[in-house]
């Protein structure tokens, strides 16, 4: 059987203990199962990542004592791939500018006729303002939406679903539009948004097998999605239980307190590290 992980961090912050769970279970089943183990950054939004945390990162997962395949790939240097793929959705006209900002669709999605505002794997579901907008012609001065009804129709089919573990998972046309909604795809001055990158990413890869948080489960469904419409395989798909601290609470990215660089300067071990995460 063919074998093909990755660990895609953003580096916009530290490696923390729910990184390193998700790196290390992906390398481990990688190497148990002669596969390939890819390291990918995702740092399309230049804004936000820092090139010391790509060090930091690689440093702790080198640490820790995971070796990755080949090259590490950089998210920003593949925007003509995302471009190619934004602009076959494109013209299946599938796409819509969004000139929205978050105020405005928290607004719309707030309007008392609305009732409580519907959340989403992006957030708010996208109240759809600006959905009568074509856009003639793809530019970067707006964010690119998808009209997740007019995507439904055009693959003809009543559910999107994946596997995991044994279980197929899916979400039925009506849930795809109500529970996912128009997420963006590229943002405006970024060839692409996460969805869309990682999508791309994980075909030009050859990924066979994704490994990552329970709390991207729901996103999911948008590359799945997404997979299908552009004709790009699925992989098996692996969500693994959330890191959480003491309290039960979900390591956020910028505690630091679980940051692996502050266990190493404590004195931790790389085999401290497995026993914090149950492995
Ligand atoms: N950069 C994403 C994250 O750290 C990657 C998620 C994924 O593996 O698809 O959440
Ligand atoms: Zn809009």
């Amino acid at each position: 059987m063919i074998f093909n992980t990755r660990f895609a961090p953003s580096p916009t912050g530290p490696l923390h203990l729910g990184h390193a769970y998700s790196a290390l279970l992906a390398h481990d089943r990688a190497r148990a199962a002669n596969g390939q183990f890819y390291l990918r950054m995702d740092d399309i939004d230049q804004s936000r990542a820092r090139v010391h945390w790509a060090e930091q990162i690689q440093d702790d997962l080198s640490w820790l004592g995971i070796s990755w395949d080949g090259p590490i790939w950089s998210q920003h240097q593949r925007s003509k791939e995302y471009r190619e793929a934004l602009q076959r959705l494109w013209d299946m006209g599938l796409l819509y500018a969004c000139t929205c900002t978050r105020a405005d669709v928290k607004a719309a999605a707030n309007a008392p006729q609305e009732g409580a505002p519907l959340m989403g794997p992006d957030g708010i579901i996208y109240p759809g303002t600006c959905r009568h907008r074509e856009i003639s012609n793809l530019d970067s001065r707006a964010a690119v939406r998808i009209n997740m009804k007019n995507a439904m129709q055009h693959l003809d089919c009543d559910e999107i679903s994946f596997i995991e573990g044994r279980e197929k998972i899916g979400k039925n046309r009506d849930q795809m539009i109500n529970e996912i909604g128009d997420v963006v795809l590229a943002r405006k001055d970024m060839a692409a948004s996460y969805h869309l990158s990682i999508v791309v990413d994980d075909k030009d890869q050859n990924i066979t097998h994704v490994i990552r948080g329970e709390d991207l489960r729901d996103a999911t469904f948008i590359h799945v999605l997404l997979q299908r419409l552009l004709g790009y395989p699925t992989p098996e798909y692996t969500h693994h239980k959330l890191i959480r601290d003491e309290n039960g609470k979900r390591l956020a990215k910028r505690d630091d307190a679980r940051a692996i660089a502050k266990f190493r300067e404590d004195g931790a071990s790389p085999k401290d590290i497995r026993m914090l995460v149950g492995l």
